[in-house]
């Protein structure tokens, strides 16, 4: 090992990165994490998960108090926005769980390289003047906002905007005109929403939130329909023009047609996101990536060249900070000689708007390619908590194997399936069936019971429908 400055060199210091190294420095190896941001965390903690709930969180607040769901409660007040105080209780967030990771980089003696890496060969990284020599590199570059062609985009004029600008908008638009109905869209339009904008959703599908169960997919856009947001769905666009303060959209029918137009104050451009391997020099080892522009691994991790293993947003899989973490737990496992493990099979996947949109394991669709199944539904509407609190939408569902009755996918739409979700994915862990949740004692009065009654249908016996 001495041969090498480091047993271990990261590159990024994402929810990948960063966990890979904390956990390979707490097993004993001499540790580096490359990071050229200003601040550690990565994309999740800067422009991603911690910044938009900060926003997503804020806004509920002020939505509750301004469509009548506080007065419903005998709350009667007269919101008013103070959108500067909303962006610093966001920017005091992000700044106090960046400098969180600075400090366990500190405690855990993990060196933090300050620049952006590219490959010399496989043991070595050049960092600006620096040259690294490491036993192992792991990357974890995360990703970075797909462009679409013909929609530049200018977060500083805030009119047309990827994520990151649509996190800081200085003022509420009158018009906005999200393009992608997935995660990022929905969450980041129902925060202007909430806080006065007029919001158009275009999504080239025929419906929102691809990759979730269909069911969960209808229902989703009755809820948000139902809540101002317009849909057009299977529908593309096609260009974008700017003039003075107003952008001007092209749209097309998704099959063909005739084209419209559409004008808005903003423009969110939200149709996925793409790896990041630009600038890290994977010519200079040989490595190549797939037609996602991905890097392939296999069960350790481990890419085509030897000594470089990849995690995160950069490799095959959903593109998911909890992904990403326990793949940086699992690498750095393996390094040290461990077995690290990820079920992929058991990601959960959360959509924080409201109420809250959640699954784990296969879709209704994916379970019956796979064979004869059951499945339990139980509406949020039946459950006391749901009801009592105002939050009649939604509803559990969970899918089943006909034969074992092991469960095969839990989804939910409920104000707390973000956290209700933990239990089915705990559960599915553990190889648990639809009796093992239904026979399991839930606390009451919880959203938690409508997983239990879900999983009670399964069988056609839940109580309270
Ligand atoms: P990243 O977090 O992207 O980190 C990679 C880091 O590598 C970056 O900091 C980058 O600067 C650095 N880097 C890149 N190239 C180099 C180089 N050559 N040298 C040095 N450093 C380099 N996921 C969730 O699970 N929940 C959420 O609520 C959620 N919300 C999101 C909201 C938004 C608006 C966005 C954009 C994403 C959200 N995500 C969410 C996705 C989540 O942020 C990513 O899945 C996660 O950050 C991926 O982690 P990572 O470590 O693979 O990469
Ligand atoms: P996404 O893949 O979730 O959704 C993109 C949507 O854009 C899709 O529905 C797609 O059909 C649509 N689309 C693509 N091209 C289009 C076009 N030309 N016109 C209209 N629609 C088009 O991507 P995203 O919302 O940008 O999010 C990126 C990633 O970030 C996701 O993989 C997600 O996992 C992650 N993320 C996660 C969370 C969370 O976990 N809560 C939050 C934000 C982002």
């Amino acid at each position: 090992m001495s041969d090498f400055d480091y047993d271990v060199l990261i590159i990024g210091a994402g929810p990948g990165g960063y966990v890979a190294a904390i956990r390979a420095a707490q097993l004993g190896l001499k540790t580096a994490c490359v990071e050229g941001r200003a601040t550690l965390g990565g994309t999740c903690l800067n422009v991603g998960c911690i910044p938009s709930k900060a926003m997503l969180h804020a806004s509920e607040y002020f939505d509750a108090a301004k469509n009548g769901a506080m007065a419903e409660m005998g709350i009667d007040v007269t919101p008013k926005l103070n959108l500067d105080k909303m962006h610093a209780q966001r920017i005091d967030a992000v700044g106090g769980l960046t400098k969180g990771i600075e400090f366990l980089f500190k405690k855990n003696k993990v060196d933090w390289k300050k620049g952006y890496a590219s490959f010399v060969d496989a043991h070595t990284v050049k960092v600006g003047d620096e040259t690294i020599t490491a036993k192992e590199v792991v990357i974890a570059t995360g990703s970075s906002v797909t462009p679409l062609p013909g929609v530049e985009i200018d977060n500083d004029k805030g009119i047309v905007v990827d994520s990151t600008g649509a996190l800081e908008l200085k003022s509420v638009p009158k018009k906005m005109v999200v393009i992608g109905g997935g995660v990022i869209g929905l969450e980041l339009g129902s925060v202007w929403r909430r806080l006065g904008a007029e919001v158009i959703v275009v999504e080239f599908l025929d419906q929102l939130l691809p990759g979730m169960d269909l069911d969960i997919r209808k229902e989703a856009a009755k809820i948000f329909k139902k809540q101002g947001m317009e849909l057009k769905l299977s529908t593309k666009v096609t260009g974008c023009t700017v003039k003075g303060k107003k952008a001007t959209l092209t749209l097309e029918p998704a099959a063909g047609g005739d084209a419209e137009t559409l004008e808005a104050d903003c423009v969110l451009v939200s149709i996925g996101r793409r790896p990041n391997t630009e600038g890290l020099g994977l010519d200079k080892i040989g490595l190549a990536t797939n037609q996602r522009g991905q890097i392939e691994i296999d069960h350790e991790f481990r890419t085509a060249v030897a000594g470089v293993r990849a995690i995160g947003d950069v490799v095959p899989g959903p593109m998911l900070a909890h992904k990403a973490e326990d793949e940086g737990i699992a690498v750095a496992e393996w390094i040290a000689g461990q077995t690290g493990i990820v079920n992929h099979d058991v990601i959960p996947g959360v959509v924080y708007t409201w109420p809250e949109i959640a699954g784990v394991g296969l879709t209704e669709e994916a379970a019956k390619e796979r064979g004869a199944i059951k499945v339990g539904k139980f509406p949020m509407m039946a459950n006391s908590r749901a009801k009592t609190n105002h939050e009649p939408d939604g509803f559990v569902k969970v899918i089943a194997d006909a034969e074992t009755d092991r469960v095969l996918g839990v989804w939910c739409i409920a104000s707390v399936a973000g956290t209700m979700i933990a239990q089915a994915a705990q559960a599915m862990e553990f190889g648990a069936t639809s009796e093992d949740i239904a026979y399991t004692c839930h606390a009451h009065p919880t959203h938690s019971e409508a997983i239990k009654e879900a999983a009670m249908a399964v069988t056609g016996k839940p109580i309270h429908m």
